[in-house]
């Protein structure tokens, strides 16, 4: 876990591609998991049940967390900043727009 805050950005459009045809790979295989996790919960009664819902809202909510997309607009592309504070990560879209409020501070000094 980051401790710091941090932007990472790529300005190279190949590399952008790769970056989120790499998303794509990644999101991909969270959606195949997902659904296989799914399947079990579906299929299971009981404890077993309860703890497999929660499993899976965990996995859920660690994806919605992840570089992967925007916590706020779930964009999958672009670049991303980390707010260790909120632990999870934005894009820099959302953040040029103000709708991370606790952010309107660095949001000025950055652009
Ligand atoms: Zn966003």
């Amino acid at each position: 876990m980051l401790r710091r805050q941090r932007i990472i950005r790529i300005k190279d459009s190949r590399l952008r591609n790769v970056r989120l045809n790499l998303r794509k790979v990644l999101m991909n295989t969270f959606y195949d998991q997902e659904a296989a996790l799914k399947a079990l919960w579906l299929g299971a009664e009981g404890n077993e049940q309860l703890s497999l819902l929660r499993k899976l809202e965990q996995f859920r909510q660690n994806y919605r967390d992840s570089i992967l997309v925007c916590s706020v607009c779930s964009k999958l592309d672009g670049d991303r900043i980390y707010i260790p504070r909120h632990k999870c990560w934005y894009c820099t879209d959302c953040l040029k727009k103000g709708v991370i409020p606790s952010l309107r501070k660095l949001r000025k000094e950055s652009y």
